[in-house]
């Protein structure tokens, strides 16, 4: 079982709405536990545009009701409610798990989602989330039983915590989709800056004068400054991740890269329409429980993001595969 603070937030998205899929064409007829789902998914989905942590995506009983569109006055009542359609929805998935771990499967979701809560300490509220069981639990568990293979003690996985938002002014760079004109765009202002570089360098060449130089200096002052905004977005296309720069993050986010994904629009030649998103992987050291950071590579690892654990950046380093959210120790 996946705990809340280890969610990871792309597979939460896309295990909630490929199960929400799931509901709407198997037409199932038990409305209640479904809309209690949809209320905090829903609720989740919100929280996370707020750039919240998924340890913060908990709910009392009252703000799911009133999602949902059933509003309580009573906390009791509420939380009574709440616990009802859950047990009806627990038992929905149990009447349907494999139908749905087909559907799921043939989407690529390696889990399926539950309505959990937090512990009630000392008589304080409890707070309802969506957990995620991998699919694949106890067919592993069962894999090793039967063959004693251990995985790996020093492969990492990684996990997306957090989707934080890019600054309002910075928004348009990033949320283009970058097709037709603007992909066009991005290739052709290495271009004009190589052409502009050339007349210049003619010019003083030929004929060197104050206005040349003061002008070579201005322009080169301009494409020098622009290159070093644009860089990480060049660099996030091209390899498809990279790093995203200090001043696109918010103080709070430690440390962010920019990942080019796959939108829902394809081009005319049947390709996705790519566009910048702004993502956080993190994972936990394997050998001595510490954060790991993505970072880029140095000297053996350059032109690689690597994972470097906190405690340990020089020993405790692992590959990074940001498709697979998988990585080993590549010392
Ligand atoms: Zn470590």
């Amino acid at each position: 079982m996946i705990t809340n603070d280890q969610v990871d937030l792309d597979e939460l998205i896309r295990t909630c709405e490929c199960l929400r899929e799931y509901f709407i064409k198997a037409g199932i007829s038990e409305r209640r536990p479904i809309e209690i789902f949809t209320a905090l998914v829903e609720k989740s989905v919100l929280y996370i545009r707020d750039e919240a942590l998924a340890s913060q995506l908990i709910f009392d009983a009252n703000e799911i009701c009133e999602q949902a569109h059933y509003p309580k006055n009573d906390y009791s009542d509420a939380k009574e409610f709440i616990v009802r359609n859950r047990k009806n929805f627990d038992k929905l998935i149990e009447n349907n798990v494999e139908e749905i771990t087909h559907f799921c499967a043939l989407n690529g979701v390696k889990y399926l989602p539950t309505i959990k809560n937090t512990d009630s300490k000392g008589g304080h509220k409890i707070f309802f989330y969506i957990g995620l069981v991998p699919i694949s639990e106890f067919i592993k568990h069962e894999l090793e039983l039967n063959t004693g293979i251990k995985q790996d003690d020093v492969s990492i996985e990684y996990r997306v915590p957090q989707l934080p938002q890019a600054p309002t002014w910075a928004r348009p760079l990033l949320y283009l989709k970058i097709s037709g004109w603007k992909f066009y765009t991005y290739i052709f202002l290495p271009i004009l800056a190589l052409i502009l570089g050339y007349i210049l360098f003619l010019w003083n060449y030929f004929s060197m004068s104050t206005d040349s130089l003061f002008y070579t200096i201005i322009i080169s002052a301009v494409f020098g400054f622009s290159y070093c905004l644009l860089k990480p977005f060049y660099e996030a296309i091209q390899k498809r991740v990279g790093i995203a720069p200090i001043w696109l993050t918010k103080l709070n986010v430690i440390s962010a890269q920019l990942r080019y994904v796959r939108t829902e629009s394809k081009r005319p030649n049947g390709k996705f329409i790519r566009a910048l998103q702004l993502v956080v992987y993190q994972a936990e050291c394997p050998i001595c429980n510490s954060e790991v950071f993505i970072e880029k590579g140095k000297k053996v690892h350059k032109d690689r993001l690597v994972g470097v654990c906190d405690e340990s950046p020089r020993e405790h380093i692992f590959s990074f595969d940001h498709v697979m959210k998988k990585g080993k120790l590549i010392i």
